[in-house]
């Protein structure tokens, strides 16, 4: 990630921009590009011709028309859910000159794979977010974030005066790769929407005696809900990191209620103690899969809807021992042709855990929580 400077040495052009998806954040977008003197056209689904004519922008109901419209950047503003039926309807083989490609979409490796997909090979891409909305951004675009990446940038003076329409403004410009952005968004992005989902889920009101962190919880539930559900929806299919942070914040939650009913019970019950030492263990299996996968490239299988989970490359050896307080496991497991042993210890004493293991141990991890459940009561 690095923060950057994209202006060149030329002077910015004035572009012809045309916009394929004038909804609120398309129209929010042309406002300013209008305003710093470029030419803007679109097309949409929806007939907005009437809000289009107020702005001065010609409206295209038909994509053809549009594409011929001569214009030397295409932005695409539509929904991620959306982007590749609106991208594949389009006739793109119709395109008579070497266009920009941008994107503005809140995921980037979804767009940026579709784009390179479909585009013919001599369009060029950048694929960007603007890390503001119409709320956010109304009263200007200083200092607020602007991430993008030259994913395919051949005419560099055409790339740098689209960027500058946002560096002009005042946004921090950081050029990222896609991958780590959804990386990021993941946790910061994709999770501040869900847990303003959550509230709204509960139905959260302003009251005559708010706190400041209250008030900011009620903040965070408009801002999030005044977006589509479509937009929430798309932070999360279409961002590969999101299913994790949503696990994340699914243990959490477990953890922090399973604190607060030992802080407010005398009685230890050890049958939930060992359901939440279960659930934890759960959630590591999760993440030593993707760690597995990455790592060694081995395939681990999950049993339909259940929660076990089985390894196709093998531990060999393996001693089990389960009781009522421990589960031990001894085994062999093969990581690059070698041969490594470890010894895997769960301990569960009135509820702590004491867990034992090492990074090659893995794959034995994910047995335990397999044999876990032949403990008794759970
Ligand atoms: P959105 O609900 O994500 O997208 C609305 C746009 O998608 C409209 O132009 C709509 O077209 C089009 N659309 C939706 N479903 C469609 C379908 N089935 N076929 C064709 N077009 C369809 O809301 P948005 O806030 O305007 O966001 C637009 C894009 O900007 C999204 O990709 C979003 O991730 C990105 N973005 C939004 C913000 C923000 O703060 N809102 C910030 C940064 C980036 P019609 O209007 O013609 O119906």
């Amino acid at each position: 990630m690095a923060a950057s400077s994209s202006s060149s040495s030329l002077l910015p052009q004035t572009l012809k921009v045309g916009i394929v998806g004038f909804g609120a954040f398309g129209q929010f977008l042309a406002k300013t590009m209008i305003k710093q003197g470029h030419t803007i056209r679109a097309t949409s689904r929806t007939d907005h011709s009437r809000l289009c004519h107020q702005l001065g922008v010609p409206f295209y109901r038909d994509t053809l028309s549009f594409l011929e419209a001569d214009n030397d950047v295409i932005l695409i503003s539509t929904s991620i859910l959306s982007l590749s039926e609106v991208l594949r309807a389009m006739p793109l083989h119709c395109l008579k000159r070497r266009t920009l490609f941008v994107d503005v979409l809140s995921v980037k490796e979804h767009p940026r794979n579709v784009l390179l997909q479909v585009l013919p090979d001599v369009m060029d891409v950048l694929c960007t977010h603007p890390m503001f909305g119409p709320e956010s951004g109304k009263n200007g675009w200083k200092d607020l974030p602007f991430v993008y990446e030259k994913v395919r940038v051949r005419d560099e003076p055409r790339c740098s005066s689209f960027l500058q329409i946002f560096e002009s403004e005042g946004c921090r410009m950081v050029e990222m790769s896609c991958e780590e952005h959804d990386k990021l968004a993941a946790r910061s992005q994709f999770l501040s929407h869900a847990i303003g989902r959550i509230l709204s889920e509960m139905g959260i009101e302003s009251t005559s005696m708010n706190t400041k962190s209250f008030e900011t919880l009620v903040k965070l539930k408009e801002s999030t809900t005044n977006d589509s559900f479509d937009l929430f929806s798309g932070l999360f299919i279409h961002n590969r990191f999101a299913q994790q942070e949503l696990m994340n914040l699914e243990h959490s939650f477990e953890m922090v209620k399973q604190r607060l009913r030992r802080g407010t019970s005398e009685e230890q019950n050890l049958s939930k103690d060992k359901g939440a030492c279960y659930y934890w263990l759960q959630w590591h299996a999760e993440m030593i899969q993707t760690k597995w996968k990455t790592k060694v490239g081995g395939d681990l299988q999950r049993y339909g809807g259940c929660d076990e989970w089985t390894v196709v490359e093998t531990c060999k050896n393996m001693k089990v021992v389960v009781s009522e307080q421990l589960v031990m496991v001894e085994a062999c497991i093969h990581m690059d042709e070698e041969s490594v042993p470890v010894v895997v210890k769960v301990e569960v004493y009135d509820g702590v855990v004491n867990l034992e293991i090492s990074e090659e141990t893995v794959v034995v991890m994910l047995h335990i929580c397999k044999v876990y459940r032949w403990l008794p009561r759970l």
